[in-house]
């Protein structure tokens, strides 16, 4: 391992005047330990969650100064392997989640991480281990916990091992931090919470310049996602329609009832998550259709 990062130093804000903790270089293999999304702070499935300072919620580690990367560029984040402690909690309580208002009391679970497959209140599930918050610094300073252009809580599941993740970079260095890791989190995280554990990750960065896309892209299998983020479910899914005919267009220099038509036959919409500030959506379209960096192009 080339680099090594511990979990002490946390922020909750993509800001640009948050002094990095450290540079790496592109090609470098790093290893960032993360905290849970609660700061490691709830530890037990009877402790009230309202026992937590909710100031600490979604930490992400960093900010790292990744050497070589400029306005205007797209980080290019190689995920290697996600680590996850053994044991984690999924949380639920009233007014949060997809149906708040449904829910009566507060309850926390604990979710045990074992060779292969997660178990919880006595069902096993795959393990299916991913990153919830990974991202860089931003004008709009937004806090970790809410996803955006830059990245922050994209809460997709693809963001996982073997995935690569682009992100744009608007200040030198991109500041990228990441928390928040999942042993399992299925499409919507319907109830406001993965399987929500502390952990490491194994990452690679390179940098493709020039290239800053309009919102993050995951490769991942042989698809390239476009992860969107809005207010609304909807306003998401129209920013992404649009995001993806104004890309394919560019891309095959096709009009835009054309792109508009292609769109129709190869771009799957999908859910990633309902239930935090913002709502978000991917785009799937088959690398055999558009290469990633033809993709990113596009969306310049
Ligand atoms: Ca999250
Ligand atoms: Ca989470």
């Amino acid at each position: 391992m080339d680099k090594i990062f511990d979990d002490s130093k946390v922020f909750y804000k993509f800001d640009p005047e948050i002094p990095p903790i450290g540079r790496v270089l592109p090609g470098e293999r790093t290893r960032i330990r993360t905290r849970d999304c609660f700061s490691n702070q709830l530890v037990d499935e009877n402790q009230q969650l309202s026992s937590i300072d909710f100031s600490q919620v979604n930490p992400a580690t960093g900010p790292l100064y990744i050497e070589g990367t400029e306005k205007g560029d797209a980080l290019v984040v190689h995920i290697l392997k996600i680590i996850t402690a053994s044991s984690g909690l999924v949380v639920s309580l009233p007014g949060e989640g997809f149906l708040g208002e449904d829910v009566k009391t507060s309850k926390n679970r604990r979710c045990l991480v074992r060779d292969n497959f997660v178990e919880i209140a006595g069902v096993k599930l795959p393990y299916r281990p991913m990153i919830g918050v990974i991202g860089v610094a931003s004008s709009d300073k937004h806090p970790t916990g809410v996803p955006g252009r830059s990245g922050g809580n994209l809460d997709t599941k693809y963001i996982t091992e073997g995935a690569t993740l682009y992100l744009p970079v608007e200040y030198s260095g991109a500041l990228f931090g990441v928390g928040d890791l999942h042993a399992a989190m299925a499409d919507g995280e319907v109830c406001v919470s993965g399987c929500e554990v502390r952990g490491e990750v194994e990452l690679e960065f390179s940098v493709l310049k020039g290239l800053a896309p309009a919102w993050p892209v995951v490769e991942y299998g042989n698809t390239n996602y476009i992860i969107v983020s809005a207010g609304t479910l909807e306003e998401s899914l129209k920013e992404a329609a649009r995001t993806t005919v104004k890309a394919l267009s560019k891309a095959f220099s096709i009009d835009w009832n054309d792109a508009y038509m292609l769109s129709s036959l190869v771009a799957d919409f999908q859910i990633s998550q309902l239930v935090d500030p913002k709502k978000t959506v991917r785009v799937g379209i088959p690398s055999s259709v558009i290469r990633a960096e033809d993709l990113l192009k596009a969306m310049r």
